[in-house]
C-alpha cells in the first residue's frame, strides 16, 4: 500500500479530512432516462439536480433526429480545430449561435470551462485588471488567475462597489485595460446580474464586459437567447460566452461576440488551439437542439418550464421557503450548516428524489444547500411529491 515518496498517505490524510468535515464528494455511475428520472447506482430517482432544463438531452424525438444526422461522422474530431479537427456541423452550430445570440459571430470550445480559461487570458495579461463577482463560476476565476492580469472581486450583484473598484483601476492602472467577469443568472443562487447597471458602468469607466450566460442560454428573452439579448443589450457587451451543456442538452462551450474577437481566439486561446476539436456527437446534438428551439414547439417547451418553476415556487413559498426574487429554474434551498443538507438529502433520496447537498467550497460556508432545479420535463406529480418530502421535513430554517 505505501507508495514511493508518501503521495498516497498525504492524500488519504487529505481525504480523512474531507470526510470528517462531511466534505468528501464521491462519484457515482447514473443513467439519465427521459421525464427527469435518473438511475443512480441502480435506483430510479425523480431528478431534481439537472441543468438539463428543457429534457433535451433525453428527449426521445430529438434523440432520434441527432442521431440520424450523426450518421456518417465518427466518434472524434481527430485532430485540435486548427489541424483538421474542425468539423463541417462545427461551423454551422457556430453560425446558427451567433445568429442566435445577435453577435457577429460565435467560436464553440469542447466545453464552456474551455471556453472560459482560453478566453480570458488571450484577451488581457500582466498590467491588465479582471474585476470578477464574488460568486462567479470556477471557470472564469480559474481563467482570470491564468491571464497574470490583478485580479479584483465586488460584492455579488453590487454596482456600487464595482464602481469603487473601477474608479481604483483606473488610478492605479491608468495604461492597463480592465475587464468585467460575471454570470448572468448565478449557477447556485439562480439570481440575475443587473446587467443594464453592468454595462452602463463599464462604459463610463472604459472597461470590456464578459457575460457568462451559462444558465440563461435557451431560457431567457423572446427568442429564449439569454439574457443579454433580452434586455437589448447584445451590441454592448464584447464577450457572451454560452454553455452547450445546459439548457441546450449536449455538451460543450461558445464565446459570441465580433468577428474579430473570434478571429483573434482561434489565434490565442490556447484551450482551443492545444486540444482535439469538439466531438461530432456533442456537436450534432446542440445544433439539432439550437434549431428545434426556434420551432413552435420548442417554444411550447420553454414555456412548460416557466410554468412548472411557477409552480414549484408557489409550492415552496406556502411551506415559507424564501425564494429568490429573480425568476429562474435553480432554486437554492439554503439549510446553512454541511451536516444539516446532507441529512436532508439522504431523507429526499429514501423517498426517490434526486436533489443532491451542494456545500462549501462550491457555495460560501455556511449556506450549504440544496440546490433544486426545475425541468420542463417534470410533471405536476413530480413537484407535488417533493413539496410533500420537504413539508414532512419540517419548517424550512429561519431566515
Ligand atoms: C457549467 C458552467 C460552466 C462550465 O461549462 P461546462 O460546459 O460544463 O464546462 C461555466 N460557467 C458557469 C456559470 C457554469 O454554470
Amino acid at each position: 500500500m505505501t507508495a514511493v515518496g508518501g503521495l498516497d498517505e498525504r492524500l488519504a490524510a487529505e481525504l480523512a479530512r474531507l470526510e470528517k468535515a462531511g466534505l468528501r464528494r464521491r462519484l457515482r455511475p447514473s443513467a439519465p432516462l427521459p421525464g427527469a428520472r435518473i438511475r443512480i447506482e441502480g435506483r430510479e430517482y425523480i431528478n431534481f439536480a439537472s441543468n438539463d432544463y428543457l429534457g433535451l438531452a433525453m428527449d426521445p424525438a430529438l434523440r432520434e433526429r441527432w442521431m440520424k444526422e450523426l450518421a456518417g461522422w465518427g466518434g472524434g474530431a481527430g485532430a485540435s480545430r486548427l489541424l483538421g479537427g474542425s468539423l463541417e456541423p462545427l461551423h454551422q452550430l457556430e453560425e446558427t449561435l451567433a445568429r442566435f445570440k445577435q453577435t457577429e459571430a460565435a467560436l464553440v470550445f469542447s466545453s464552456g470551462f474551455a471556453a472560459a480559461i482560453g478566453t480570458i487570458p488571450a484577451i488581457v495579461g500582466p498590467g491588465d485588471v479582471v474585476v470578477l463577482d464574488r460568486l462567479a463560476h470556477a471557470s472564469l476565476v480559474d481563467g482570470a488567475r491564468l491571464s497574470r492580469a490583478k485580479l479584483r472581486v465586488f460584492r455579488h450583484n453590487d454596482p456600487e462597489d464595482l464602481e469603487r473598484i473601477l474608479r481604483w483601476a483606473q488610478e492605479q492602472h491608468p495604461d492597463g485595460r480592465v475587464l468585467v467577469v460575471t454570470e448572468s443568472v448565478f449557477s447556485m443562487d439562480g439570481d440575475g446580474a443587473p446587467l443594464a447597471e453592468l454595462v452602463a458602468l463599464k462604459q463610463r469607466y472604459g472597461a470590456w464586459l464578459l457575460v457568462d450566460e451559462a444558465h440563461a442560454t435557451g431560457l431567457y428573452g423572446p427568442r429564449q437567447a439569454g439574457r443579454v439579448a433580452e434586455a437589448g443589450l447584445s451590441g454592448q457587451v464584447e464577450l457572451q460566452m454560452a454553455t452547450l451543456g445546459k439548457a441546450l442538452g449536449s455538451a460543450g462551450g461558445a464565446i459570441c461576440g465580433s468577428k474579430t474577437l473570434v478571429e483573434f481566439l482561434v489565434n490565442r486561446a490556447r484551450s482551443l488551439i492545444y486540444s482535439t476539436g469538439p466531438t461530432p456527437a456533442q456537436t450534432v446534438a446542440a445544433l439539432v437542439a439550437l434549431r428545434w428551439l426556434e420551432t413552435e414547439e420548442g417554444a411550447a417547451r420553454v414555456r412548460r418550464l416557466w410554468a412548472n418553476v411557477d409552480g414549484m415556487r408557489d409550492r415552496l413559498a406556502t411551506l415559507g421557503w424564501p425564494l429568490p426574487a429573480h425568476r429562474s429554474p435553480i432554486i437554492p434551498l439554503v439549510v446553512g450548516q454541511t451536516y444539516r443538507a446532507i441529512e436532508m438529502a439522504a431523507h429526499l433520496a429514501e423517498r426517490g428524489l434526486w436533489l443532491p447537498a451542494v456545500r462549501p467550497p462550491t457555495v460560501p460556508r455556511g449556506t450549504a444547500r440544496l440546490r433544486l432545479s426545475v425541468s420542463a420535463a417534470h410533471s405536476e406529480r413530480d413537484l407535488d411529491l417533493l413539496a410533500d418530502a420537504l413539508a414532512r421535513l419540517g419548517p424550512p430554517p429561519a431566515a
